[in-house]
């Protein structure tokens, strides 16, 4: 666990987020073709696995402690989660497996199991409805496993699609218009396309 002299409030959380250029604010277009002032590409931050690490530690440590404490493994969604999935498993010293989509539905492969009973930290990259945290959570479930909770680097703040007790480091909002409703286009300014799937919203 991290001392308290460790850890990491909102503001040091979205200070890492933007010098990583995992948070940045400008004029983009979306894929989804609408306009915002924000992107969010969670990836960037990933590209120092110390820094992931010291995010994961700061995950863990809001955990409450007998959230913590009762969890014996780490499972994440493909491909997003699968980074920060293994930071917090490392930071909490249990194991770490990964679901992806076989045939479009999330499966465990690889020679995965998780074991009858095992008490499960579901971590992804960034939430938006939750739609893979929650297939996850149907992964585990469907072994004989208790989902323990959730958690994330960011939370999108749209409406989730699942249950389980969820604890991100940063909640944002990341408002859109449609091109003839940005306000940005209306002070003239041009959007900057970037074309990742992770722009949709
Ligand atoms: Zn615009």
């Amino acid at each position: 666990m991290p001392s308290s002299s460790d850890r990491l409030g909102d503001a040091e959380v979205l200070a890492i987020l933007d010098e990583t250029g995992a948070i940045r604010h400008g004029h983009f277009v979306l894929t989804s073709g609408r306009h915002s002032d924000t992107y969010v590409q969670c990836a960037r931050v990933m590209e120092s696995p110390r820094t992931t690490v010291r995010l994961a530690e700061e995950a863990i440590a809001r955990l409450p402690e007998d959230v913590r404490e009762s969890i014996d493994l780490v499972v994440s969604p493909a491909v997003g989660g699968i980074t920060f999935g293994f930071a917090v498993g490392y930071a909490l010293g249990v194991d770490f497996m990964f679901t992806e989509r076989e045939q479009g539905k999330m499966a465990l492969r690889r020679s995965f199991e998780i074991p009858e009973g095992a008490h499960v930290l579901v971590c992804e990259d960034v939430v938006t409805t939750g739609g893979s945290v929650k297939e996850v959570c149907d992964v585990v479930e469907a072994a004989g496993a208790t989902v323990a909770g959730v958690v994330s680097i960011i939370d999108r703040k749209t409406d989730r699609v699942f249950d389980a007790p969820f604890w991100p480091l940063l909640a944002i909002e990341v408002p859109s218009f449609a091109p003839e409703d940005c306000p940005l286009c209306a002070q003239g300014g041009k959007a900057e396309s970037l074309g990742s799937r992770s722009l949709a919203s």
